[in-house]
């Protein structure tokens, strides 16, 4: 890791978030130079703008990084991803209740190995990396052990991570059970072992209403109340199957999302997965608790779930953010997960924004996590965690950027056909990372 001393800078083209640009492209709320510098000293952003106004900061024995044409961004911010089903993307393509039975479950039994667990962890995070993604809210599995490996391992990297091993105690095989008490117990293990320690936090993640009994659920509640600044991560309405379910197992809810409220699980800080199924008065308790959604676009359209409502959520002014949720979702790529929003928007006769669809994927998931002050934008003072995107990646990449004028134009030819090759350089608090 960098001393406080170092300093480098660096030169491309740089793309930088302040705010929402809607749909309309705000200019406000963006940064775009051309030819611009980010100077980096102790592992944290001095200064960011145009090239020949910053580079003069520099001094003579400051490194300079010339990355060309390239582009120079925040990392991406994955909002909603499961480390133990990296083992089974790409399985089948059955509905969500029946690949939960067949394929993830039994991937997840194999997580009471605590060396199992610390192998896919390893694995998964030099994915996440060679993919651009720099902070991830991960579910574990219901053993505390799976957490503890992947904070160990996110600490070793000196990485910014949320984690929690999911609560389930009904309704699912028995190997992956635990208890109210014993939930609860590791939880608060966990929380005071590992949350704000490095860069790392801890989310309360009960799997979803279906696998917490009444007295989980309410202890996830108790536990979210006792400590506020811990995270909250779950799935909601993500299949109409599981939301019927949800109906006969609480039927005196009057909807999923009421089912979280009434257990104090739908506050800031807390983070739905998918969130399709949901009507207007649901969308607009969830703008009012401040909880945001989780948009998983390739596990939406992989598991056959539905199609997230962009239009609506924005009405209600409701957070919400880009995941990949692998392995339901597809891809570890969040320009891969950028271009299926698109799609999805299309779908329902809206649009999505190429600078809307970076946004999504970057500052978006640091306001809803309530880190934008450290990551997800360059601003003096916020952790240097940068990615640099080739726009030559590829051939085609190459030949169909050369045509493209606009910065709208070359976004959109990036987020539709670049994938994990264009990940030149992930750095990590202004070191780059090796490529496993
Ligand atoms: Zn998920």
């Amino acid at each position: 890791m960098m001393t406080p001393q170092q300093r480098s800078a660096h030169c491309g083209s740089i793309l930088n978030f302040n705010a929402d640009p809607g749909q309309q492209d705000d200019p406000r709320a963006y940064d775009f130079w051309e030819r611009g510098a980010l100077i980096v000293a102790g592992g944290r952003i001095e200064s960011v703008g145009p090239a020949d106004a910053v580079l003069p900061l520099a001094d003579g024995n400051m490194a300079v990084i010339d990355h060309g044409t390239r582009l120079i961004m925040p990392g991406f911010i994955d909002t909603h991803i499961h480390y133990p089903q990296t083992d089974v993307i790409a399985s089948g393509g059955h509905n969500l209740l029946e690949w939960l039975e067949r394929y993830t479950f039994p991937a997840e039994e194999r997580f009471a190995d605590a060396d199992h667990a610390r192998a896919v962890a390893e694995f998964f995070l030099d994915e996440l990396l060679r993919n651009g993604t720099t902070t991830a809210q991960v579910l574990g599995t219901v053993h505390r052990q799976s957490v503890e490996v992947l904070f160990q391992a996110a600490a070793a990297r000196g990485l910014r991570m949320i984690a929690g091993k999911t609560l389930m105690d009904r309704n699912c095989p028995e190997p992956l059970r635990d208890s109210p008490e014993q939930g609860e117990r590791d939880m608060r293990e966990l929380i005071e072992v590992w949350h704000g320690r490095d860069r790392l936090h801890y989310a309360i993640t009960p799997r979803f209403a279906a696998t917490s009994s009444v007295a989980q659920l309410q202890g996830a509640g108790r536990l979210a109340r006792e400590y506020p600044d811990v995270y909250i991560h779950s799935h909601l309405a993500e299949n109409r199957d599981e939301v019927a379910w949800i109906r006969q197992l609480f039927p005196d809810s009057r909807s999923y999302l009421d089912v979280y409220d009434r257990f104090g699980l739908l506050r800031d800080r807390a983070t739905y997965a998918h969130c399709i199924y949901l009507d207007a008065v649901d969308r607009a308790r969830m703008a009012a608790r401040g909880a945001g959604a989780a948009f998983a676009p390739t596990a939406n359209l992989y598991l056959g779930s539905g199609l997230f409502d962009i239009a609506a959520s924005d009405a209600a002014g409701m957070r919400f953010a880009l995941a990949t949720d692998v392995g339901g979702g597809s891809s570890f790529s969040m320009l891969r997960t950028m271009a299926e929003a698109y799609k999805v928007a299309q779908l329902q006769g809206q649009q999505l924004s190429p600078l809307r669809a970076f946004y999504l994927a970057t500052l978006a998931g640091a306001r809803m996590l309530g880190l934008a002050e450290r990551i997800g934008r360059f601003a003096p003072g916020s952790e240097a965690d940068f990615i640099v995107l080739d726009p030559e990646a590829t051939p085609l990449l190459a030949r169909r950027m050369a045509q493209s004028r606009t910065l709208t134009e070359r976004l959109l030819v990036m987020m539709t056909l670049a994938d994990d090759r264009a990940v030149a350089a992930t750095y990590i608090l202004g070191t780059l990372q090796e490529r496993s």
